[in-house]
């Protein structure tokens, strides 16, 4: 009711000044620009406050009623009960997360320039952030954070991976491709939309070259001043963390002299930068032999003189059992697992698996050694991820000291209004 008296108060503004010109209609920069109409989605009374806390998703269970038969993939305006125009996103009805909302802007449509402007945006925003100086790689757009919702970008020394985890995004694949080629002219932007989330909107997996020539094998970047090499075509995410860029350089300053457990390796990154601290000694023990490869040519690559290095294919909990079991110890120990919750509904089993693990090295630290310990799951938030460790502490009968709390790099910003955007945190612990 309400939606299609507002289209026709736009379209009668229409027919007034195409009468008044007795030609077609002419804005001039003066005038308003009426604002766009897409079919509408009411929510149900009561369920407005995320939209108007801009929380960037809508769930299909706070709407009453859809006007005008989106399909899935169309830009939607959505409205209060009342009828009051909120924000704008694009629909599917196939996924729990109805809308993914994209402005709050009445007078902004959501066409190609809109896309544009977002990438713009989201790079300018990259290339003035000092802490990203000193690399040459990063993400230069992170999803709902940057305005995006299921877009996410890792530039790796101009060889662009794009992934994609929204049918919105999708829908928008072409735009976004011709944004970056033309802003950034990388070398290549290859995708990797392989994302479990994408079932959920019903997406098919995508992969392939979008633009450019795939790099022939890994390709080397430098982070705080290291070389790495990253295979962006069958490496794990993208092909590196760049989330744990700026923990890599603090846990490595606690590295100096030191003998360093690196346990979820990947291919070594956290092992580089205390080896280039000065550490005496760095295991990395991984469960994919092919990181672990990867670990050995990043460890070569940097002169470490004196830094014993060692790579061990091994499961996490069984290494450190074993250590426990043989009384090996070691002054830093770095635990940074993959993701064991996600979902809330996962949240119990995954604080009993991060509590096992963390019980376990607490016992193969020295005294007076650091543990920093990481969870990637956001459905864990830091209060519950730290009350895990003090169980785990208290398990293994050892006190400890949190000296510094981590979160994830300036490249994936929290969004103040979208607070799942915090997924990474860690502790550094001092094991008394
Ligand atoms: N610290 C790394 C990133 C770790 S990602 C970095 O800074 O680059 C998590 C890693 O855990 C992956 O490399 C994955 O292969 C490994 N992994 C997953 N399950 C494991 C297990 N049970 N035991 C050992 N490694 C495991």
């Amino acid at each position: 009711m309400i939606l299609a008296h507002a289209r026709a108060r736009v379209k009668n503004a229409r027919a007034g000044a195409r009468r008044n010109c007795g030609q077609k209609i002419q804005w001039h920069g003066n005038m308003q620009h009426p604002p766009p109409t897409y079919p509408a989605v009411i929510l149900k009374s009561g369920r407005d406050k995320s939209v108007r806390g801009r929380h960037p998703r809508l769930f299909s269970g706070g709407i009453k009623t859809i006007e005008g038969r989106p399909r899935d993939g169309d830009v939607v305006d959505v409205r209060a009960n009342t009828g009051e125009w909120l924000a704008r996103g694009i629909i599917n009805q196939q996924a729990q997360t109805a809308v993914r909302l994209l402005t709050w802007d009445e007078s902004e449509d959501i066409d190609d320039d809109f896309w544009r402007r977002r990438v713009k945006q989201a790079l300018e925003r990259r290339a003035r952030d000092p802490l990203l100086a000193d690399t040459s790689a990063r993400r230069l757009i992170f999803s709902e954070s940057d305005g995006l919702p299921g877009v996410i970008a890792d530039d790796y020394a101009g060889c662009v991976v794009l992934q994609i985890s929204t049918l919105a995004a999708a829908r928008a694949k072409p735009v976004l491709v011709e944004a970056l080629a033309s802003l950034l002219s990388p070398r290549c932007i290859l995708e990797r939309s392989d994302d479990e989330r994408l079932k959920h909107e019903r997406v098919s997996a995508a992969r392939g070259v979008l633009f450019g020539e795939p790099p022939a094998g890994p390709v080397e970047v430098f982070e705080s001043g290291m070389r790495f090499q990253v295979d962006v075509q069958a490496g794990q995410k993208t092909g590196f963390y760049l989330d744990q860029r700026e923990n890599r350089a603090r846990v490595a300053r606690y590295c100096a002299g030191a003998d360093v457990l690196n346990v979820f390796a990947y291919t070594g990154a956290f092992a580089v930068c205390a080896a280039a601290r000065g550490a005496r000694s760095v295991v990395n023990v991984d469960s994919s032999q092919e990181a672990l490869r990867m670990a050995e040519v990043n460890l070569s690559l940097q002169p470490a003189p004196g830094c014993a290095v060692a790579c061990q294919a091994a499961d996490a909990f069984e290494y450190l059992r074993a250590c426990r079991a043989q009384g090996m110890q070691f002054d830093v120990v770095i635990l940074d697992p993959p993701k064991f919750a996600h979902a809330p509904s996962q949240i119990d089993r995954a604080a009993r698996a991060y509590k096992d693990l963390n019980r376990i090295a607490f016992g193969v630290v020295r005294p007076g050694g650091i543990l920093a310990t990481f969870s990637c799951s956001g459905v864990i938030d830091p209060a519950l991820f730290q009350k895990i460790i003090f169980s785990a502490a208290l398990e293994s009968a050892r006190d400890a000291q949190v000296i510094e709390r981590l979160t994830q790099a300036s490249d994936h910003p929290v969004l103040l209004s979208f607070p799942e955007s915090e997924y990474l945190k860690g502790l550094v612990c001092r094991v008394l």
